[in-house]
C-alpha cells in the first residue's frame, strides 16, 4: 500500500506539520493521483482552526488539487495513466437524489462527502485533503485539466474558479449585461475574468482604493471604491446582477441598491454573522437576493472547458509547503494575489 505523505492540523490552534498515512487500495471505479499543485483556500484555514466547528482532526486540507492519474481501477473507462486531472470540494455523494439526478452533487440530500473534513460513505475513513502527495478518487468526481493551461495556475479553477462560474450561469450572465463584482481577492479575481468572458461589462467594487489599478489589470470596466458612498450613487439601479465574493461582515443594503428592477445578488462568500438586510431595498424593485455554493461536477468541468477555451487561470504565488502557516498568516492580512498555490514536489524533499 502506497504511503501519502502530507501537512495536517492536528488540532484548531497548532501550526500544520507534516504526517503520513496509507493511501486506500484503489475499488473498481478508483482513480490514484500524483498531486502536483494544491491552491490554498481560505476555507482551508477555516475549517483546520475549527472557526465552523465541527472540524476532524487530524484534517489534511485542500481542494483545489492538480496531478497526474498514477493508476486506475478496472472500471474506469474515463481517464488513463498519465492524465492531468483535478479534483475540487467533493469527492462522493449518494448520487441518486433530487440534487444528484440534476448533477448537482454539492447540494446532495443525503450529504456530500467533501474532499476533506469530511467521512467517506463506509461512516469511518477520514477524507483527507490535497495537502499530499496522492488521493485516490472515485472515478465520476474526477475533473480533466485542459491542456492548454499550467496546473499550479489552473488548480483554483476547482474551488475559487467554480464558486464564481456557477452562479454567473445560473443568472444567465452574458453580453449586454452588467455585472458587479463585490471583493477582489481570490474569489473575485476569478469572478472579474470569468463574467469578462461570458462577455458582462464587469463593475469591480472594492474598499480599497489601492486595488483599482489591479482591478481594471484584471479585466474590470469599471472599479467603484465603496469606501465613500458617494461613489456608488452614479451607479443606483445600473447593475443585472451582483456577485458578492466578501467574507468578512460587510452591509449589503447600498450593493442592493446597486439593482435594476428584477436584478439578482448572489453571495458567495460567507460572513460568519448574520447580514442585515432592508426589506425596503429588495421589496420596491423586485430585486432578488440569493446563495450559491461551488458547482456540480458536470458544470465543474464545463467550466474547466471554458476556461481553456478563454485562457483564464488564477494569479497565483506558488510556495513550498513548508510555507503553509506563514501563508496563512498572510492570507489573513490579504497579503496574496491571489491565490497561494503549493507546489507538492516540496514534499518529496
Ligand atoms: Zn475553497
Ligand atoms: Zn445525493
Amino acid at each position: 500500500m502506497q504511503k501519502i505523505l502530507a501537512y495536517a492540523a492536528q488540532d484548531a490552534l497548532s501550526p500544520l506539520t507534516p504526517f503520513s498515512y496509507s493511501q486506500r487500495e484503489l475499488a473498481t471505479d478508483d482513480v490514484a493521483i500524483q498531486i502536483l499543485f494544491c491552491g490554498v483556500c481560505h476555507s482551508d484555514l477555516h475549517q483546520a482552526r475549527d472557526e465552523w466547528g465541527g472540524s476532524l482532526y487530524p484534517m489534511v486540507p485542500g481542494h483545489e488539487i492538480v496531478g497526474v492519474v498514477t493508476e486506475v481501477g478496472s472500471q474506469v473507462t474515463t481517464y488513463r495513466i498519465g492524465d492531468k486531472v483535478g479534483v475540487g470540494c467533493m469527492v462522493d455523494s449518494c448520487q441518486h437524489c433530487a440534487s444528484c439526478e440534476e448533477d448537482l452533487e454539492q447540494y446532495c440530500e443525503n450529504g456530500t462527502v467533501l474532499t476533506y473534513n469530511s467521512v467517506h460513505k463506509d461512516g469511518k475513513t477520514p477524507a483527507f485533503g490535497g495537502y499530499a502527495t496522492g488521493i485516490v478518487v472515485k472515478e465520476s468526481f474526477v475533473l480533466r485539466m485542459p491542456e492548454n493551461l499550467p496546473l499550479d495556475k489552473a488548480a483554483p479553477l476547482l474551488c475559487a474558479g467554480i464558486t464564481t462560474y456557477s452562479p454567473l450561469k445560473k443568472w444567465g450572465i452574458g453580453p449586454n449585461q452588467r455585472v458587479g463584482v463585490v471583493g477582489i481577492g481570490g474569489l473575485g479575481h476569478m469572478g472579474i475574468k470569468i463574467a469578462k468572458a461570458l462577455g458582462a461589462e464587469v463593475v469591480a467594487l472594492t474598499s480599497s482604493p489601492q486595488k483599482e489599478e489591479e482591478a481594471r489589470r484584471l479585466g474590470a470596466d469599471h472599479v467603484v471604491v465603496t469606501r465613500d458612498p458617494a461613489n456608488l450613487t452614479p451607479w443606483k439601479n445600473k447593475l443585472d446582477f451582483v456577485l458578492d465574493t466578501v467574507s468578512a461582515t460587510h452591509d449589503i443594503n447600498p450593493l442592493l441598491q446597486l439593482l435594476r428592477r428584477d436584478g439578482a445578488m448572489v453571495l458567495v462568500g460567507l460572513p460568519t454573522e448574520p447580514l442585515r438586510v432592508a426589506a425596503m431595498d429588495l421589496v420596491i424593485p423586485r430585486r432578488e437576493l440569493a446563495g450559491s455554493l461551488i458547482g456540480g461536477i458536470k458544470e465543474t468541468q464545463e467550466m474547466l472547458d471554458f476556461c481553456g477555451q478563454h485562457g483564464i487561470v488564477s494569479d497565483i504565488e506558488q510556495i513550498p509547503i513548508q510555507n503553509i502557516n506563514e501563508a496563512y498568516e498572510r492570507m489573513l492580512r490579504q497579503d496574496v494575489k491571489y491565490r497561494f498555490v503549493i507546489d507538492m514536489h516540496s514534499l518529496h524533499l
